[in-house]
């Protein structure tokens, strides 16, 4: 498990996600803040991706200087929440393709049902980021990830802004292969399925819905 997480302590982001988890932050600054908690987020996740080399001329001379290699990444966003850290990731890699999961809960069994699914082609060939900000009981990731892996995926890494333990060990155990960076993990989960002490509901607070 710990090469698999990766908690990212940037003074940076444990500020800016202080002001977040006010609950008097207004959306606008809340999504603000969430985006640039996406870029340094953005850095880490994708510090190792391989590169190769292209010959350009500087004003000085010619010189192999290094690019990224391969097929363009995915970034995959959980609906809806997922969207303002994509928003932040596509600042820094704005070539990269966009895939769109949308689930939700269904009462009664209390399980994840998918509703929309748009993907680009070749995932197989792809660098993988998945993203949602909350990682809670695990449970949409998890479903988000199995079907990924069905159209293909290998290479899959998760990004959240707010982990909770439960949903850290879920998601390890269901998909031991896929890395997860986070910005903070929390104390627990709440009888509702919410992180504390957490910032309450993230689409909510992006969005101003209740
Ligand atoms: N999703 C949220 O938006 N907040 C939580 O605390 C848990 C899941």
């Amino acid at each position: 498990m710990q090469e698999q997480l990766n908690h990212v302590k940037h003074p940076l982001i444990q500020h800016k996600l202080t002001l977040m988890r006010d609950k008097d932050t207004p959306s606008a600054v809340f999504r603000q803040l969430l985006r640039e908690i996406a870029h340094l987020l953005t850095y880490e996740v994708l510090r190792d991706l391989p590169t190769t080399t292209k010959q350009i001329e500087t004003p000085l001379e010619k010189m192999d200087a290094p690019i990224l290699a391969g097929k363009k990444l995915v970034l995959v966003s959980i609906l809806r929440a997922g969207n303002g850290l994509l928003e932040g990731m596509l600042d820094l890699v704005p070539s990269a393709r966009v895939g769109f999961i949308g689930l939700y809960r269904d009462h009664e069994t209390l399980k994840p049902v998918q509703y929309y699914l748009k993907l680009p082609e070749a995932m197989g060939d792809r660098h993988c980021v998945v993203v949602d900000p909350m990682l809670a009981t695990g449970n949409s990731v998890i479903a988000a990830i199995d079907q990924l892996k069905e159209n293909g995926a290998k290479n899959i890494r998760f990004v959240c802004l707010l982990a909770a333990p439960e949903g850290i060990k879920a998601l390890t155990k269901a998909h031991p292969d896929v890395t997860i960076v986070t910005g903070a993990i929390d104390s627990h989960l709440n009888e509702n399925g919410y992180i504390v002490p957490g910032l309450g509901d993230a689409g909510d607070r992006m969005f101003g819905t209740k």
